[in-house]
C-alpha cells in the first residue's frame, strides 16, 4: 500500500466545532496509526464568508487538541493557478465544456422542471455547442448520460449512484473561481491524498468527485464516510444542544486529552473500552470499527470523561493548567507547593479546571466570605467557648490529618458535642461554606497560621452578632 496520507480541509467560515474536530481526529489518528502524513488545508475560495479570524481559531483549536499537521496549511485561495491549469486540460480534452446559460435562465428552467415533476438538474443546453471560454461562462463536467458510479466506501460498503441523477455540474464559476467539487479533487489528487475520511453529508458529492478523477485519468482515493453526530434529541448536533466550539470547551476548563477521548468514542468503539490514552488511540484506531449509525452527543459523558482525566493528571501538572483560571476568577496565584497541596484536596471533586479553580478560592483569599445562611446557622454564640478552646489547643498540635482528628474527637467527647457539631462551624469559619474537602485536610493545607487567624476572625464575628 502507498504510504497513507489524509487531510483535514475546513472552510474557515466558523470556529472548529465537535463534528469538525472529530473528523480531524479520525484523519489524524488514521495517519498516525499507519505512520502516514496528515495535511491541513483551508478551503477558502468563498471569499465572502472566509475569515482570517477563523483560520487562526481553527489552527489554535487543532493545536490545543494536539492534532499537529505534517503538511500545510495550504490555502485554496493561493492555488488558483493549479485549478486553472486542470480546468484547461479538461476543456481541451473535451471532458468539460463551457456553458453560457444565465443564472436567470437556469432558475427559470429549474422552476419549470419542478413544476413538471422532473428533477431540477442542468438540462445540457450548452453541452454540444462547443463554446470557447468567455465572460459570464461557467465550465461544466460532461457527465456520462447512462450507467452508474459506485462509491466503495470503507465504512458504508458499496453505494451506487445512477448517472441520470447527476447533472453536468459546474467546475469553474463565471468569475473564474473553482467550485468545491473541483478544487477538492484537484487538491486531493495533487497532494497525493490516499484516504478521504469525512462526514457522511459528503457521500452524495463523492460520485461527482469520482467522475472527476476519471475525467482526469486518475485513480480516486479511498473514501470513508463517518456517520454524523446527533444531539440528545436525535436531530443534527448544533448549538441548541449546548455543544460548544472546541476553544469554548478549553475556556470552560476541559482538558484536551478528555475532549480527544470523548471524540474518539463518538462513532468509533473498541470493545467496551471508554478511556483511551493518546498512544492507545493511535495503536487501536481503524476504520473497520467506525459505527454505521449516527453517534449521539452526551454532554454529561463528556463531563465525566473530563473528570476522569483531571484525576488522572499529576497534580503539579494540573496546577499549571489551573493557574489561568485562578487569574480569570481574580484570585491570587500562590506559590506552587501550596497550590499543589490545595489542588490535591479538590481534585477528586472537580470536573473541570474552572470548577477546581472555584473550589480553590477559599485557600487563596486573605479573608473568606461567609455564606450568610451558613454563618447564621453555624457561627452561633454557643460556639464561642469551643472556638476559644480550639485556638488554644491548635497552637500546640501537630498539623497532620491524624493529630487533628484526634484533637477534634477528644474535644467532642469532653464537651459532649457530636463531632459534626464542632466540625461544621469550623468548616464555615475556615472556608465560608458548609461544603468543602475533608476538614482535616483543609486544616493541614491551610496550616496553623491561617487556621488560627480564621478562627479568631470567626470569634470576632460571633461576638458582634
Ligand atoms: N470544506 C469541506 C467541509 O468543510 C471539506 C469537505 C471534504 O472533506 O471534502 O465540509
Amino acid at each position: 500500500m502507498k504510504s497513507v496520507k489524509t487531510r483535514f480541509p475546513p472552510s474557515p467560515t466558523g470556529h472548529l466545532h465537535l463534528g469538525g474536530a472529530r473528523t480531524a481526529l479520525f484523519n489524524w489518528l488514521f495517519a498516525r496509526h499507519h505512520g502516514g502524513t496528515f495535511v491541513l488545508r483551508f478551503e477558502d475560495t468563498d471569499r465572502e464568508r472566509s475569515r482570517q479570524e477563523y483560520v487562526d481559531s481553527i489552527r489554535e483549536a487543532l493545536e490545543w487538541l494536539g492534532l499537529y499537521w505534517d503538511e500545510g496549511p495550504y490555502f485554496q485561495s493561493e492555488r488558483l493557478e493549479v485549478y486553472r491549469e486542470y480546468a484547461r486540460r479538461l476543456y481541451e480534452e473535451g471532458k468539460a465544456y463551457y456553458c453560457e446559460c444565465s443564472p436567470e435562465e437556469l432558475e427559470q428552467k429549474r422552476r419549470e422542471a419542478l413544476a413538471a415533476g422532473r428533477k431540477p438538474g442542468y438540462d445540457g443546453t450548452c453541452r454540444d455547442k462547443n463554446l470557447p471560454p468567455g465572460p459570464g461562462r461557467v465550465l461544466r463536467l460532461r457527465v456520462p448520460e447512462t450507467g452508474t458510479t459506485v462509491v466503495e466506501d470503507l465504512i458504508r460498503g458499496a453505494v451506487a449512484f445512477d448517472h441520470r441523477e447527476i447533472d453536468d455540474f459546474i467546475l469553474v464559476r463565471s468569475d473564474g473561481t473553482p467550485t468545491y467539487q473541483f478544487a477538492v479533487v484537484v487538491d486531493d489528487l495533487t497532494m497525493g491524498i490516499t484516504h478521504v475520511i469525512r462526514g457522511d453529508d459528503h457521500l452524495s458529492n463523492t460520485p461527482k468527485q469520482i467522475l472527476l478523477y476519471e475525467a482526469l485519468g486518475a485513480e480516486p482515493p479511498h473514501f470513508a464516510h463517518v456517520p454524523m453526530i446527533l444531539g440528545p434529541d436525535g436531530t443534527r448536533l448544533s448549538k441548541r444542544h449546548g455543544a460548544l466550539s472546541i476553544l469554548a470547551y478549553r475556556d470552560e476548563g476541559y482538558l484536551p486529552q478528555a475532549l480527544r477521548n470523548y471524540l474518539v468514542r463518538l462513532g468509533w468503539s473498541y470493545g467496551d473500552q471508554e478511556i483511551f490514552t493518546l498512544e492507545e488511540m493511535i495503536a487501536k484506531f481503524d476504520l473497520t470499527r467506525v459505527n454505521k449509525s449516527a453517534a449521539r452527543f452526551d454532554p454529561d459523558k463528556l463531563l465525566a470523561i473530563n473528570a476522569h482525566w483531571l484525576r488522572a493528571t499529576p497534580t503539579p501538572e494540573l496546577a499549571e493548567e489551573v493557574k489561568p483560571f485562578l487569574v480569570r476568577l481574580g484570585l491570587p496565584v500562590p506559590e506552587k507547593a501550596y497550590l499543589v497541596e490545595a489542588l490535591e484536596t479538590v481534585k477528586p471533586r472537580a470536573r473541570t479546571l474552572l470548577e477546581a479553580a472555584e473550589m480553590l478560592a477559599f485557600y487563596l483569599v486573605e479573608e473568606v466570605t461567609y455564606d450568610p445562611k451558613a454563618a447564621e446557622k453555624f457561627l452561633t454564640p454557643e460556639m464561642e467557648p469551643v472556638f476559644e478552646r480550639l485556638v488554644r489547643e491548635l497552637a500546640g498540635v501537630e498539623f497532620s490529618d491524624e493529630a487533628l482528628e484526634r484533637l477534634f474527637r477528644g474535644l467532642s467527647e469532653e464537651l459532649g458535642l457530636k463531632l459534626k457539631k464542632i466540625a461544621q462551624p469550623v468548616r464555615v469559619a475556615l472556608t465560608g461554606k458548609t461544603v468543602s474537602p475533608g476538614l482535616f485536610e483543609v486544616m493541614r493545607v491551610l496550616g496553623r497560621e491561617r487556621v488560627l487567624r480564621r478562627l479568631q476572625r470567626a470569634l470576632e464575628f460571633i461576638r458582634k452578632r
